[in-house]
């Protein structure tokens, strides 16, 4: 069993229906939630509420509120549902202290919780090995992701990751946020699923890059209100790129 089910689909000027970006990806051996932007916690429960207390580990690419935003929300619900296990969430370095101070203050730590068991644990994300989970397995890279500053030009969004979930010779390989497609072309053998955020990149160029490299289907995520007709439209003239809805669910 291998599924991916998008929590989460929206980006960071948000529209009605989509929420802010969270992937859950489930097989027999792991379930990962990759990003957990605005609304995570009342789509996974729409989904299947025991999942709140399931989840194994959390992933965050980058620090923009859109994939993150969710995560106390997420939190607490963990703690309301009687979650006992310890849950380790890990995102770049840079946002370990804040977090923890975050946690802090909004009351989301064993001080407050009295006898529960339930500890929140929050590490680094490192490039250097793989985070196995029985046969499942995600690795980590670092993007190409850039933000607009008025006056400034362009500046660096960094540390800022993608991730590569393998699970018995299968990958899916979600791209985080990043203006080419340069750090996750390494990653691509035929048979891949792409997981690819659509407000950064040219969508035609990825379509063009992974038809060339024989993957097994683009799903195109983050998508911007703006822009999305005109995705759909392009999307609809290949059988196996997909613009995803929250709740859907691929097979990859
Ligand atoms: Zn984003
Ligand atoms: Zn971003």
């Amino acid at each position: 069993m291998r599924r991916l089910v998008e929590i989460g689909t929206g980006s960071g000027y948000p529209v009605r229906g989509r929420g802010g970006a969270a992937h859950l990806v489930l097989t027999d051996s792991a379930c990962l939630l990759m990003d957990a932007g605005e609304g995570t916690t009342g789509t996974i429960k729409a989904l299947d509420p025991d999942i709140i207390t399931q989840i194994d580990a959390i992933f965050i690419t980058h620090l923009h509120p859109d994939h993150i935003s969710g995560l106390p929300m997420l939190l607490l619900a963990m703690y309301c549902a009687g979650r006992e296990k310890p849950l380790t969430v890990y995102m770049p370095w840079d946002g370990i202290k804040p977090f923890n101070e975050m946690l802090s203050a909004t009351y989301l730590t064993s001080e407050f919780w009295g006898a529960n068991p339930f500890r929140i644990l929050t590490q680094p994300l490192s490039t250097l090995s793989p985070y196995t989970f029985g046969d499942t397995s995600l690795s980590c890279f670092p993007t190409d992701h850039f933000a607009d500053d008025v006056g400034k030009g362009i500046v660096p969004i960094r540390p800022s990751f993608g991730f590569l979930v393998e699970y018995h010779g299968k990958r899916l390989i979600y791209s985080g946020d990043t203006r080419t497609l340069a750090p996750i072309s390494d990653n691509i053998v035929p048979g891949s699923t792409l997981l690819i955020e659509a407000v950064h990149l040219d969508y035609k160029e990825v379509v063009s890059t992974a038809r060339i490299n024989g993957v097994k289907q683009v799903v195109f995520t983050h998508i911007a209100g703006e822009s999305e007709a005109e995705l759909l439209k392009y999307a609809a003239t290949f059988p196996n790129v997909l613009v995803a809805t929250d709740l859907m669910e691929v097979n990859w």
